[in-house]
């Protein structure tokens, strides 16, 4: 494309892809449930403005009255970020700048005193190269425009602070949320230059704490005046718009939070108390205090049941693979190369429109429950006709596989209108993790025994897992992630337990998000690995030894994190490779993966029927790394975002290749006996 002509139909094209190009390759915004496109550079590329959406929006806004603060993607963070090929990536900042300094110099002549450039990539473990970078950089930036806000957020910038101080750039803005350890060293900023400290929480959904808040950013005031900012941590496209929507929720939940529009008023609060005194907004500050005393007090923050509970945990050993191994064979009977999904099957229109007509209170539960009990029949009838082995029973009855789950679970709210947007036109309505969590009654037994009731094939329950729930909501502060962890894992093993009482012989636990919520700096992997895994094998822990748990997890780079999977346990795990061109096999093969594992054989997120040639060239590479007794047979993820046609033909091949694979492998065998 011409980027000084790109239009908003090509913009779509570059997120969806056309006839002639596939889609830009996708990927999460830091450790954001957010995803960006990434930016193709080679050494052909130009970098030629394409300013147009931009300079309207700013247009816009003067028209409406304002003087907007335009922020854009930092030249080194775009670098950083893209796919460059065929040329050091920092070898196309001497092409980047000029484009950059011609945008600034656009935006002060159209009266934008202030321009901000983000550059997150300084809250990671930056090379020297990359942070080298920044002085000529900005360098040069600093001759096109007067005013840069340099901003950084999700983690300390500490150690850049001497950098940051003295770059040619008019202010700097820091993540005082996410790191409130570093105000320590900006404590010795420059009084000549702005700094920005980033107090209301961007990323999560509770009201400020305005005393601390005024603690902390008092004495950079009397240092800075005028000179310090306040801002939130981060962009707020992190939460949902308005706490307004919300008239579902008890006002005791609703007095803890802030959506955007509150953070704003929160954020004019602070600027007041700090500039004309706390004593002038007495009020608020006396009001705020006291909503979230009652809000910290509130009895579901403090259940002593639940505490008790996790107090009492002894192990949560199910014994080793090897031992439960022999036990599960015994009792699943499977052939070799066993096929199986991953949980999901279509959700049609009739599906979405059952669901929607029972929550307008049109359909009575007893008919919704008819309803979906049909669907899973249907599922169930299609799975032993395409002759897979292990069955599921579809998820027809889950809208959301968290929200699922959210809506039971004591502790978690859903709310009515919380949307943020995950990539394109895709939102999720991120639950809320207010309280102490547990499970006051079974949330799928009844579905899975009625799959299993239809049957005589093994049906696999399909849970999601305690580290997936965390990662996809916004969890509480007041205590740790990894006590909220443990807290979703006992619900889950309850639910795991009950399950195996009920005689269903293999249970998943879903984990696709296990790999999104390690920390953005390494040194921090092994805390986060540790009560990651350990959550997991609390959850799985309700199941016994002959019962057979699996995993599943999809669309990250697994290759740093293999021991940690490993170390989960799973009997069995189902993994996504088809995107990662199968690299992660080779991965597998390295790192010898000791329990059982099935490689998804197909994408799941095209139309495209595979062929069986291209289902058995993967098998055969898998089988090159995997012996064929701990080798499984599915696709790449779950299936909800198919139709039946498609689903049905490529299951069908699936399970031919495997049949054909099977029977070759069981002649060798004969032969070398
Ligand atoms: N069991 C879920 C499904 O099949 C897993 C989805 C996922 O991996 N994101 O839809
Ligand atoms: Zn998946």
């Amino acid at each position: 494309f011409d980027a000084a002509t790109l239009t908003r139909r090509q913009y779509f094209e570059l997120a969806r892809g056309n006839a002639a190009q596939p889609a830009c390759e996708m990927s999460k915004w830091f450790d954001t449930n957010y995803h960006y496109l990434k930016p193709e550079f080679d050494h052909d590329t130009r970098f030629d403005g394409g300013a147009g959406e931009l300079l309207a929006q700013v247009r816009e806004a003067k028209l409406a009255g304002f003087t907007p603060k335009p922020q854009l993607v930092g030249p080194l963070t775009l670098l950083r970020l893209a796919r460059v090929q065929g040329i050091e990536p920092l070898a196309l900042v001497a092409r980047l700048i000029p484009a950059y300094v011609r945008l600034l110099k656009t935006l002060l002549a159209e009266g934008c005193e202030w321009v901000q450039l983000d550059e997150p990539i300084l809250a990671l473990d930056l090379e020297p190269a990359w942070r080298e970078a920044f002085a000529p950089v900005y360098r040069a930036l600093a001759e096109a425009h007067p005013r840069i806000l340099l901003a950084s957020y999700f983690g300390s910038v500490a150690e850049h602070a001497q950098l940051l101080a003295e770059l040619p750039v008019a202010g700097v803005h820091i993540d005082a949320v996410r790191a409130p350890e570093q105000l320590a060293v900006f404590s010795q900023w420059p009084a000549g230059k702005v700094l920005s400290v980033g107090i209301v929480d961007g990323r999560n959904i509770w009201k400020t704490d305005f005393e601390l808040a005024l603690d902390r950013l008092t004495p950079l005031h009397a240092k800075l005046g005028d000179n310090l900012w306040i801002a939130p941590s981060c962009s707020l496209l992190h939460v949902p718009v308005d706490l307004g929507g919300e008239t579902a929720w008890p006002a005791e939940l609703v007095e803890g939070l802030a959506f955007a529009r509150q953070k704003l008023g929160e954020l004019s609060t602070l600027a007041r108390a700090l500039c004309l005194g706390r004593s002038v907004c007495f009020q608020a500050l006396s009001a705020n205090r006291a909503a979230l005393d009652r809000f910290a007090a509130l009895p579901a923050r403090n259940d002593k049941a639940v505490a008790a509970r996790l107090a009492a945990l002894d192990g949560v050993s199910r014994g080793s693979y090897e031992s439960r191994q022999p036990q599960q064979a015994a009792r699943l009977g499977l052939p070799l190369l066993p096929t199986t999904t991953i949980g999901s099957f279509p959700q049609t229109a009739e599906i979405r429109a059952k669901r929607a007509a029972f929550k307008r209170g049109d359909l009575n539960a007893a008919d919704y429950e008819k309803a979906m009990q049909g669907e899973i029949a249907y599922a169930v009838a299609q799975q032993e006709a395409i002759g897979l082995d292990v069955l599921v029973h579809g998820e027809a009855e889950r809208s959301d596989m968290v929200d699922y789950f959210a809506e039971q679970l004591a502790g978690v709210a859903v709310s009515q209108h919380g949307w943020v947007q995950s990539y394109g036109s895709r939102c999720v309505k991120p639950p809320v993790i207010w309280g102490d969590v547990s499970r006051p009654q079974p949330m799928t037994v009844k579905w899975t025994q009625y799959a299993q009731s239809l049957t005589q094939k093994t049906m696999k329950a399909m849970l999601t897992g305690p580290v997936t729930l965390l990662q996809w909501a916004f969890p509480r502060t007041d205590i740790a992630r990894a006590d909220i962890a443990r807290q979703l894992a006992l619900a889950l093993r309850d639910e795991v337990a009950e399950l195996d009482a009920a005689g269903i012989a293999v249970i998943q636990i879903d984990e696709p998000a296990f790999r999104e919520g390690l920390p953005l700096k390494r040194a921090e992997w092994d805390a986060y690995l540790d009560w990651a895994v350990q959550a997991f094998q609390l959850s799985a822990a309700g199941a016994s030894p002959a019962t057979q748990v699996h995993t599943h997890m999809c669309y990250s780079d697994f290759e740093d994190i293999l021991p940690a999977i490993a170390a989960m346990d799973a009997d069995v795990i189902t993994i996504e490779t088809s995107r990662s061109a199968m690299s992660l096999l080779d991965a597998f093969g390295e790192f010898a993966y000791p329990n059982e594992i099935g490689p998804g054989v197909y994408d799941i997120h095209s139309p495209r029927v595979p062929t069986a040639g291209e289902i058995e060239t993967l098998l055969r590479r898998a089988l090159a790394v995997i012996p064929a007794e701990r080798l499984w047979v599915n696709p790449d993820c779950g299936l909800k975002t198919r139709n039946w046609p498609e689903t049905e033909a490529a299951l069908r091949t699936m399970v031919q290749v495997a049949r054909a694979l099977r029977q070759e492998l069981h002649s060798e065998a004969a032969l070398t006996h």
